[in-house]
């Protein structure tokens, strides 16, 4: 029988981006995922399509399975002849209980590896500005188990060597104990005055840290009422943090930002938002694709056909350039039969979609918008004239009506439409519902549109008042028009309608 396999993979501390390239193909090739709590669930965008998802996500008090019961279904998921990829967070070896899985495999002859991860222990502290050893200060660091109470009658630590041999100490698992810890290792002999600091969230969108001495961060853990999951160190090196905090110092940092576009047209939003050091989610509401209506269809193909005797070809997007070309392509047409046509691009993006196909656009308004598109054109419009406008089934009908008013004939055909998805949507209720999510992105009016109905269709009745409280971020003016309609707020608004504007905008001052 054909066995499966297990990839007992770390999947980092939490930043999406900071897993290995081993742990992501192992995403990729997942017949099943089982993940929890700590590996960060954007990981399993990922994941194909068709590939199951298992959560097994320890909550610090409750376990959903408990350990062995993740270990057999490792193990019966393997032995089914599946691929399966147990993500867990930062590095899997790293009190990761990765050594009882693994066990348990060996000993059904189930084939697996270990991709190790990203540990909280070493990244979280270095986020926060505070490098585990530095030549300075300490030659030496541990990664202890803060989860032993030190006050029991057993532990497993040797607190007093412990206190004396190591220079920085790194707890996990130790928020609510923090006060045996640090009474312990005064006890010990480290002085009362030796730094700590906790580091809460770190990497994610909700990075906080505290900074105290060994006598009084116990106090400034309770009334900071700071919770796990926190990487708690002690040491001379949490100084350093003074100066080299740098996470916090990013104009986004701490900003959880939803992305509603489509996933095909996301990276540059989601790239950006992540430069600034904000965390982008990505909602895809629309996805795009050629026209379903085989109307639609059909006069594209006819447009196509007569392509020779058009005079002018106006593209209005980036999309409506990818698919005009690639219907052209499909249908082997040649482009060079574009050649009789002086062609227009809405703006320098659309211009540039088209110089990756070989086309200097004739014409690059500097407004990008229909208006500027006209004016850049017009003084060479003749009545007359024969326009192919390439849009989508939701474009606006501003240039088409004018340039028929000036008696040129238009024809406009559908290259791509857009459909609702609602794909990762639970996982987005869930930050919404938490007010996890600090602003949203609009990038066109059915972005907008989009997000209320995908909204609807996973079951929230009142999709506005979810939205209560979350700054909105839109493009341009008919986005914010339609923000509008729905009675929402605009906190941010893009001074040109491009994705660098709408970031630029989330960071100036408002
Ligand atoms: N294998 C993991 C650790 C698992 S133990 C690793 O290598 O990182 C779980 C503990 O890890 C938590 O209680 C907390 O102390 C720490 N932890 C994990 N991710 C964290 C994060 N993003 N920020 C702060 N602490 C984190």
């Amino acid at each position: 029988m054909n066995k499966g396999r297990v990839y007992l993979v770390g999947a980092g501390p939490g930043d999406p981006k900071l897993i290995s390239v081993r742990g992501l193909e192992a995403i990729q090739k997942a017949d099943v995922i089982v993940y929890d709590r700590l590996a960060n669930p954007r990981l399993l965008k990922h994941r194909r399509p068709d590939a199951e998802l298992i959560f097994v996500g320890k909550l610090p008090d409750k376990h959903i399975l408990k350990q062995e019961e993740i270990n057999h279904l490792l193990v019966d998921l393997a032995l089914q002849g599946k691929v399966v990829t147990r993500l867990k967070g930062g590095d899997p070896s790293v009190f990761g209980r990765v050594g009882e899985e693994a066990e348990l495999l060996a000993e059904h002859d189930v084939t697996f590896d270990i991709i190790p991860g990203i540990t909280s222990s070493i990244a979280v502290p270095a986020y926060a500005g505070i490098p585990v050893t530095h030549r300075n200060f300490t030659s030496s660091f541990a990664i202890i188990t803060g989860h032993e109470y030190p006050n029991k009658t057993y532990s497993g630590l040797d607190w007093e060597n412990l206190a004396k041999a190591i220079g920085t100490m790194v707890f996990l698992m130790g928020v609510a104990n923090i006060e045996q810890i640090s009474r312990e290792l005064i006890r010990c002999g480290k002085p009362p005055e030796t730094p700590v600091a906790l580091v809460r969230w770190g990497t994610w969108a909700d990075q906080a840290t505290i900074t105290g001495t060994l006598s009084d961060i116990t106090e400034k853990v309770r009334e900071a009422e700071f919770k796990s999951p926190a990487v708690i160190i002690v040491g001379e090196v949490v100084k350093l943090r003074e100066k080299l905090a740098w996470v916090e110092k990013k104009p986004l940092f701490g900003r959880r930002i939803l992305v509603t576009r489509a996933r095909s047209q996301a990276s540059e939003l989601v790239d950006l938002i992540d430069d600034f050091g904000g965390e982008a989610v990505e909602f895809p509401v629309i996805r795009l694709q050629p026209p379903s209506q085989p109307e639609a269809q059909q006069a594209l193909d006819e447009a196509l056909d007569k392509l020779p005797t058009y005079d002018w070809i106006l593209l209005t997007s980036v999309n409506g350039v990818e698919f005009f070309f690639n219907r052209l392509r499909q249908r082997g047409i040649d482009v060079r039969s574009m050649g009789n046509a002086r062609i227009a691009a809405v703006g320098p993006k659309t211009a540039e979609a088209l110089a990756e196909r070989g086309i200097i656009a004739d014409v690059l308004p500097s407004k990008y918008q229909g208006e500027g598109m006209l004016e850049a054109i017009q003084g060479d419009l003749r009545a007359g004239q024969k326009v192919l406008l390439p849009t989508a089934d939701l474009a606006r009908d501003y240039l088409p009506a004018k340039l028929r008013e000036l008696g040129l004939q238009v024809t406009e055909v559908d290259v791509y439409e857009n459909v609702l998805t609602t794909d990762d949507g639970d996982e987005v209720i869930h930050l919404l519902q938490n007010q996890s999510i600090h602003i949203i992105t609009f990038t066109s009016s059915s972005t907008v549109t989009n997000l209320i109905e995908a909204l609807k269709q996973l079951g929230i009745e009142e999709p506005l008042s979810l939205l209560q409280g979350v700054e909105i971020a839109c493009i341009g003016p008919k986005t914010a028009e339609t923000v509008r309609q729905y009675g929402l707020p605009i906190t941010y608004m893009a001074e040109e309608a491009t994705v660098r504007s709408l970031v630029q905008s989330m960071i100036q001052p408002k």
